[in-house]
């Protein structure tokens, strides 16, 4: 292994061998085919100098090669011995009249031994960094004197031959940077051509918005959905492109998501093409740039047809809720008159039942309504029972309860009232119907009045007033009698 000569001056190594090397490496020179421009010039030293030899030799780490040569039929030789090691970290030519004659060369066994060396003389190619690549050197087997003109000629032609091989790399080096440049430009079109090719097939619009909400991208679907060409939005800001109300709309949602940062799922709205509204799920999103610009990205999916199923599914409910609202209504009331039904009765004196307020139960039936039905019809029959169920709705309070118990039969359940009350409403509403004036023939009812009261029954209330009611037929009818004083009024 060739060690690297020591600097005379520190004692130390003139040059650091592996970053040297390193230099070498760089200039990519070893073992290439020969070059004319490097030909020329050791034909050129040869003859400048009367020589035998030349060459251009560069200093490998354990050989010297020969990138040009011209008197030598070798293009390598081990790096011991090589007289060019005397040149590393010096920048002027060296000259030996007759290396037999000096001493740092008389032992050298490329001067004892062959080539048989008398006259060497070279001129170091250093880097613009300093480093000793090699030399440009000529031989010769006889001892010879340089004058001054050949002196500078070959100082001159081993600096040209440094700045071609300067040239040489800033070349390469321009040469590798323009690849790296077309590598990243074509990284860049592929990445385009894939960020275009992946948001265009996207389900969802996708957009990218500056800082002050101009468009600077939007997808395919975007152009689809917006009906614009791939340019034409591009610069311009919602305010320019939507009625007031929208673009404020979305101004707002991107400032909240550009200030804080924070990805927001969003419910937008924008004008659908045929005037109809379309319904957006926004995902909006800060995207910063290598210089620190923060941009709003978007991606927003079209949910109109699922804000229609909404809107279906909640008129259906809306529908379903009156309709279920109308059923119960149907459930609790009497189709013919209105009145409350026997159901309803039967619920409202069950709690009235449990209650402690007093209350009154009442049980009227028209009389000899199966005549006025026989004469004068049915339907007549029925405008008497809805008159007789107004006369009776008109004549009680609301929280009280009037009911059609089935044919021609009611029932009042009169809250907040006693026995004496109960009887005088009742008598009241015998009246009422007696004294209305029917059309064809007058209309009575006989009433039977019981007291309600927590220890009684439905069952057992409601046969007391049938048992009163009872009484009051049989007593001639057109009267009310009472469950708890049996006598006819
Ligand atoms: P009373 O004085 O003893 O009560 O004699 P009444 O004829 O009123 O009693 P009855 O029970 O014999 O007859 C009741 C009639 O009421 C029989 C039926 O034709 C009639 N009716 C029952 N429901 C309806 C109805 O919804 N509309 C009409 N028009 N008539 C009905
Ligand atoms: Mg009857
Ligand atoms: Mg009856």
């Amino acid at each position: 292994m060739f060690e690297p000569p020591l600097d005379p001056a520190t004692n130390m190594p003139g040059q650091n061998e592996e970053q040297r090397l390193r230099a070498l490496y760089e200039q990519e020179l070893l073992d290439t085919a020969p070059e004319s421009e490097f030909d020329e010039a050791v034909s050129v030293a040869a003859a400048i100098c009367g020589a035998a030899s030349a060459v251009v030799n560069l200093l490998d780490r354990d050989r010297q090669w020969f990138k040009a040569r011209t008197g030598i039929d070798y293009d390598q030789t081990p790096r011991n011995g090589a007289l060019c090691n005397h040149l590393i970290g010096t920048d002027d030519l060296l000259v030996i009249p007759d290396a037999i004659a000096d001493p740092r060369f008389m032992s050298n066994p490329f001067v004892v031994g062959e080539p048989g060396i008398r006259f060497y003389a070279a001129m170091p190619l250093n880097t613009r960094e300093g480093f000793t690549l090699g030399s440009l050197c000529v031989m010769d087997r006889e001892p010879r004197v340089l004058n001054a003109g050949q002196q500078d000629a070959l100082r001159a032609l081993g600096r040209q031959v440094a700045a071609q091989i300067e040239l040489r790399s800033s070349l390469h080096k321009l040469r590798d940077r323009v690849a790296e440049k077309d590598r990243a430009e074509r990284d860049l079109r592929e990445r385009n051509r894939l960020f275009s090719a992946f948001m265009d097939h996207s389900p969802a619009i996708g957009f990218i918005k500056d800082a002050s909400g101009r468009f600077i991208y939007y997808n395919k679907l975007f152009c689809e959905r917006f009906a614009v060409s791939q340019t034409e939005w591009i610069g311009k800001s919602v305010f320019d492109l939507f009625p007031p109300e929208f673009a404020t709309a979305y101004h707002e949602n991107d400032l909240a998501v550009l200030t804080s940062g924070v990805p927001k799922v969003i419910e937008e709205t924008s004008p659908g093409p045929d005037g109809s509204i379309m319904y957006w799920r926004s995902h909006k999103f800060r995207v910063e740039t290598e210089d620190g610009t923060c941009l709003l990205g978007g991606l927003s999916l079209d949910v109109s047809s699922e804000q229609e199923a909404v809107s279906r599914l909640r008129k259906l409910h809306a529908d379903l809720t009156a309709a279920n609202v109308e059923l119960a209504e149907l459930s609790t009331t009497d189709a013919l008159t209105g009145l409350s039904n026997r159901r309803a009765l039967d619920e409202r004196l069950s709690r009235q039942l449990q209650a402690t307020t007093s209350a009154a139960f009442i049980l009227l039936d028209l009389d000899h309504f199966k005549a006025l039905n026989d004469t004068y019809g049915h339907p007549f029959g029925d405008s008497v029972l809805q008159t007789t169920a107004r006369l009776l709705k008109s004549a009680c309070r609301a929280p009280d309860c009037v009911a059609r118990m089935g044919g021609e039969e009611f029932a009042i359940l009169l809250v907040n009232a006693d026995g004496n009350r109960a009887m005088e409403i009742a008598e009241r509403l015998r009246q009422t119907v007696e004294q209305h004036p029917w059309t064809e023939r007058p209309v009575t009812a006989s009433f039977g009045v019981t007291l309600c009261s927590p220890s009684k029954s439905v069952t057992q209330t409601l046969a007391e007033a049938d048992q009163a009611l009872y009484q009051a037929k049989a007593a001639g009818r057109n009267r009310v009698c009472s469950f708890d004083s049996p006598v006819a009024s």
